[in-house]
């Protein structure tokens, strides 16, 4: 089985819904390596696209989450023994609008766009209807578009409905596996990897809960439609960096080999 050594979706207290103090990029590395990780990608969000106004959550989440999270590394010494990304987490708020620019996204070490933030109900276009046959049209949609818009390294918590998961497990049953096949053959595709993210494990605080079938099934048929993966964590704060090595569980039942994985940042 292959070790997990990169985690490339770290939020740090840039990011406005992250409220823990202590993730700092500093601590961060401090625990990636406590961890074991050879990799550490900081991917805060950002809107940084001139032409459309963001909502406010995005209003201070611009062009200078990256300057400012450049400034703070800058001013640490960072071991030799990991190896330190400057990313994003990039949102779309409907196919053709993203929140990324081509030219900034050459200035990253790595993009991950998000295609199903739904929860910011006036910002991300929403199903045409809210029935699970609505939700699951819907995320192939924004999944395509996104995997083949030109700016995403990786599509982060890939299939993931934030602000449906009542209808979740009963979306994913609409679709078919040619359906999915089909959409994640997108990505492989374009070369954008496909984040085995640690939302994807149950998680006692999380009010909605959803079968690990349900992941297990997302890995699988895009590892047959010839997906490559990133691994990311999401973490908002030290704790939840472990999550990391909780994927090794999904890593392990699909038997994911090296070949399965997708080198960023070399
Ligand atoms: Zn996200
Ligand atoms: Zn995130």
């Amino acid at each position: 089985m292959i070790r997990i050594e990169h985690d490339i979706h770290l939020h740090t207290t840039l990011s406005e819904c992250c409220s823990s103090a202590t993730q700092t990029p500093g601590n961060i590395i401090s625990e990636g390596r406590r961890l074991g990780l050879k990799v550490i990608g900081f991917a805060d969000h950002i809107w940084c696209n001139p032409e459309v106004k963001p909502i406010s959550f995005y209003q201070s989440q611009d062009e200078r989450q990256i300057s400012t999270l450049r400034r703070q590394l800058a001013a640490l010494e960072i071991p030799d023994d990991i190896k330190v990304l400057v990313g994003c987490e990039a949102e779309m708020s409907a196919p053709g609008c993203y929140g990324i620019t081509p030219e900034f996204a050459e200035t990253l070490d790595f993009v991950l766009l998000s295609t199903d933030h739904f929860h910011f109900r006036d910002f991300v276009e929403q199903p045409a209807e809210r029935t699970p046959r609505g939700l699951a049209r819907h995320m192939i949609k924004m999944f395509v578009a996104g995997a083949s818009c030109g700016l995403a390294s990786s599509l982060s918590h890939p299939m993931y409905p934030y602000g449906f998961f009542e209808i979740y497990e009963a979306a994913m049953n609409e679709l078919c596996d040619q359906e999915l096949t089909d959409a994640f053959g997108v990505a492989a595709e374009h070369g954008v990897g496909l984040e085995i993210s640690g939302n994807y494990l149950p998680n006692p605080q999380r009010a909605m809960n959803f079968p690990v079938e349900i992941p297990l099934r997302i890995i699988e048929l895009a590892k047959r439609a010839g997906c490559r993966f990133t691994f990311g964590s999401d973490a908002h704060s030290l704790e939840q960096m472990t999550r990391i090595k909780d994927l090794d569980f999904l890593v392990s039942t699909l038997d994911l080999t090296a070949d399965d994985i997708l080198v960023i940042g070399q």
